[in-house]
């Protein structure tokens, strides 16, 4: 086997890469304890040693990722576990999501609390793209304002959008806004300074529900005055060749039906978008059953998630639904297909927006100390 000279160069490159993936993995040890273990049972947990834990322990406590609780005097019962914890005061995210009808901003801490929420509702289909999002700005803003007065520092933003994100944050077309090649980051001053990541709303939405649940392959469907999804495959969210994958509002469930914005007809938008669920539970949960058995048939998912404001009308709309399912997907006799609100509620796209900040903390918790 040949040498392997590592220069000098190399060394301490390495040996950061080493300590970067130890942080990460006592966070997320402490994370997902059921209770807060101590420091000695992280390192029974991880294999290092527990001189090394303590050391990354107070390297994640000084950076406001963790907080250690003493082991209060006995004084009866109800006194707090002790050990390591996420701290709620530590980082935290700041998502934004922009919709046909509503703006919304929301603070989430590290443990995954909402901590502030701010929603605006309002018709934002006759307002420049300029104009909604220096109102979006303004929220922000607000949301800022809250965070800071509970003592919480903002990692970053994300922005939930109904449409396809390029590069950069450069919006490339969002039908129902009427938004064409918007670039968003640089009507958004406000947040200048902060991270931002800008993506399409189911996307952002199925991360969320995929960190928040236990399934690892589904859809998420999103219905507000248009309809997307996040299609989520192991584990991972699928985005397509070319990132634009989860289209499902223009899936075609009547070939010679009603116009579409996009130009085609009988697009699924048409029959069970918000507007048409208000006008027609039964005919939308018929129409979303044709074009949710198709999906099932070609990527064998067997669960559905509904979110958005399709999730307070799972009541109204599962029968049709369900019956579509059982008339069309083939293997509806073999195996049922599950179908649930989303675990987010109505909020997902929002939450799931900051619950994309906070992630890519605790993910990389050595790029939050050395910022
Ligand atoms: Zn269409």
């Amino acid at each position: 086997m040949p040498t392997r000279i590592m220069t000098a160069a190399q060394a301490p490159v390495r040996q950061s890469s080493v300590r970067a993936h130890n942080l990460a993995l006592v966070l997320q040890t402490a994370a997902n304890s059921a209770d807060r273990p101590s420091r000695a049972a992280i390192a029974a947990a991880t294999g290092l040693t527990r001189a090394t834990v303590s050391a990354l322990v107070d390297d994640l406590i000084a950076g406001g990722l963790l907080t250690e609780h003493d082991p209060a005097p006995r004084t009866g019962a109800g006194r707090p576990a002790a050990g390591l914890a996420l701290n709620a005061d530590g980082p935290a995210g700041l998502g934004l999501e922009i919709n046909v009808d509503y703006l919304a901003a929301c603070v989430m801490d590290l443990t995954g609390a909402v901590r502030h929420r701010i929603v605006s509702h309002g018709d934002q289909r006759p307002v420049s793209p300029a104009a909604a999002l220096a109102a979006l700005d303004t929220l922000a803003d607000q949301a800022r304002a809250a965070a800071a007065a509970e003592g919480l520092t903002l990692a970053g933003a994300a922005l939930a959008v109904p449409g396809l994100v390029a590069a950069g944050g450069l919006v490339r077309v969002a039908p129902n806004l009427g938004w064409q090649d918007v670039d968003v980051p640089a009507l958004l001053p406000g947040l200048a300074g902060l991270p931002l990541i800008v993506d399409n709303e189911a996307n952002l939405a199925a991360l969320g529900e995929l960190r928040a649940g236990d399934e690892q392959t589904f859809l998420y469907v999103s219905g507000e005055i248009g309809i997307g999804a996040g299609i989520v495959l192991d584990g991972e969210l699928y985005r397509g060749g070319r990132g634009w994958s989860g289209e499902i509002g223009h899936v075609t469930v009547h070939p010679d039906g009603r116009p579409c914005r996009c130009g085609a007809n009988g697009c699924l938008e048409q029959y069970a978008g918000q507007e048409a669920v208000a006008a027609d539970a039964d005919l939308a949960a018929s129409a979303l059953g044709i074009a949710l058995a198709a999906v099932v048939n070609l990527l064998d998912i067997g669960v559905i998630v509904l979110g958005g404001a399709y999730a307070p009308e799972l009541p109204r709309l599962r029968d049709g639904i369900e019956a579509e399912l059982g008339r069309r997907v083939l293997t509806a006799g073999l195996a049922p297909v599950t179908l649930r609100a989303a675990a987010l509620g109505a909020d997902a796209a929002m939450r799931g927006a900051a619950d994309a900040v906070i992630r890519s903390v605790r993910d990389d918790p050595a790029a939050w100390l050395s910022r």
